[in-house]
């Protein structure tokens, strides 16, 4: 079986977690490892990309970094020594110290985390090294997918098992250009898919996905295989483990992705596989939510008549640059569901542009809602569950104020008060699963 594994921050925070590492690609044997930066060693420690951005942002203003790149230093330093490794680092410690001063990029500074860490990773599990930078190809900040088989065939294949190093790749130039946040995800995902691995492993700190938030259900049930698209739908609404855009890649080849954790790898994890069998099929694989987003409803007689109706509304968001999260509509109206921070004091002027554009009878728009998905293969097809979600919430006496299903029939998104969206995650939660009480 051919396995590109992932190692996030968390699992290359010090030699400790190097060592679990370790014993899981001995056990495992994965022809590629992806590295990210070490994460924080301890709660108050800080990630090594941070520091790698604060070093970036004092020396363009020409400020004194050595302070803040001590930590990075002293950080790889101690790994290296703890794992008794006999490479030295200090020259491209230095080279890296030197390009930062010397105006290196913000993205080159930001990749340095993963590079150095690919380094030492390679050499404690004895894999060849091979640099992002000429295998992974970033076109206007996407991955550039016929560019970079090419470059993978060439330069990665022949050069298994090796260590890849999470985050970044280069530009056409061959400027170093990296993913957004948490993107060695991405290129995990990216080396599954032009290496035709059979299985994408992606270690971390949580044992996969759960059910619900666990800050809001005590002990929520974890969730052991769920489809890309149900994954798609829960991500959308915030439940993240892995980086949204990671899915892609690996989708287009279907392979799956299997997220385990480095401290508890007897635990089952998540497979998130690109359809789920009979047996597998949940009524509500997951409950995920956001607060805070905001409607404008727009009444006109006849609307739905009228051609180019929709596209005039959607323009005047398209223009101010925020992008709807959701479209209601009734025969005389509808709602256009937008987050309220993407639209903070442009209120007024998206009224008077519908006013303009759509010559609506009315425009209302009301604040603080509370957007609910619950997300399930079988649930729009078995008689009986939105009537057990909305007793659940009509028992806690929570009004909801709005219900959206969407077409693809495997979620139902909620509208309900932001005061009430704990409490309905919960109800919800509980309708289905029973929340652990003790
Ligand atoms: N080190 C990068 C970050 O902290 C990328 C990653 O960890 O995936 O965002």
């Amino acid at each position: 079986m051919k396995i590109v594994a992932k190692f996030g921050g968390s699992s290359l925070a010090g030699a400790e977690v190097f060592k679990k590492v370790k014993a899981i690609v001995q056990e495992n044997k994965p022809v590629v490892v992806v590295p990210s930066a070490p994460g924080k060693s301890h709660s108050k420690g800080h990630k090594i990309t941070d520091l790698l951005y604060m070093c970036h942002q004092l020396a363009s203003h020409n400020l004194n970094f050595d302070e803040v790149f001590i930590h990075i230093e002293t950080r790889y330093k101690t790994i290296v020594e703890d794992l008794a490794l006999k490479i030295s680092i200090d020259q491209v410690l230095t080279e890296v110290k030197t390009s930062i001063a010397g105006g290196g990029s913000r993205d080159y500074c930001a990749s340095r985390g993963e590079y150095i860490n690919g380094l030492i990773l390679a050499e404690y599990l004895g894999y060849n090294f091979v640099d992002s930078k000429d295998i992974i190809r970033i076109k206007n900040g996407h991955w550039d997918m016929e560019e970079t088989k090419k470059l993978v065939d060439e330069k990665l294949a022949n050069q298994l098992p090796a260590v890849v190093p999470g985050f970044y790749g280069s530009d056409s130039e061959g400027d170093i250009v990296t993913f957004s946040r948490g993107g060695s995800d991405i290129t995990g995902s990216i080396v599954s898919n032009c290496l035709d691995a059979d299985l994408y492993e992606n270690w971390t700190d949580v044992s996969g996905f759960l059910v619900a938030d666990p800050g809001i259900v005590k002990n929520p049930k974890p969730i052991h295989r769920v489809s890309y698209r149900e994954l798609r739908e829960l991500s959308y609404m915030g439940a993240m483990v892995l980086h949204e855009e990671a899915i892609f890649p690996v989708r287009l080849k279907q392979i799956p992705i299997h997220i385990r954790n480095t401290n508890h790898p007897e635990d089952e994890g998540t497979y998130i596989v690109p359809e789920l069998g009979e047996k597998d099929k949940n009524l509500v694989t997951g409950i995920a939510g956001k607060k805070d987003f905001m409607t404008f409803t727009v009444e006109k007689t006849f609307l739905s008549e009228e051609l180019g109706f929709f596209r005039r509304l959607a323009s005047v968001f398209e223009t101010n640059h925020i992008s709807i999260a959701h479209i209601p509509s009734g025969m005389d109206n509808v709602s256009v569901i937008v987050a309220e921070s993407a639209v903070a004091g442009k209120e007024k002027k998206i009224k008077e542009e519908i006013s303009i554009y759509c010559e609506p009878d009315s425009i209302q728009t009301s604040y603080h809602m509370a957007l609910i998905a619950v997300v399930g293969r079988k649930m729009i097809s078995t008689k009986g569950v939105s009537a057990k979600i909305f007793t659940a919430l009509a028992r806690q006496g929570i009004n909801v104020r709005m219900i959206i299903q969407g077409a693809s029939e495997l979620n139902i998104v909620i509208g309900v008060e932001n005061e009430d969206f704990e409490e309905a995650i919960r109800s919800i939660y509980n309708a289905f699963y029973k929340e652990d009480k003790a």
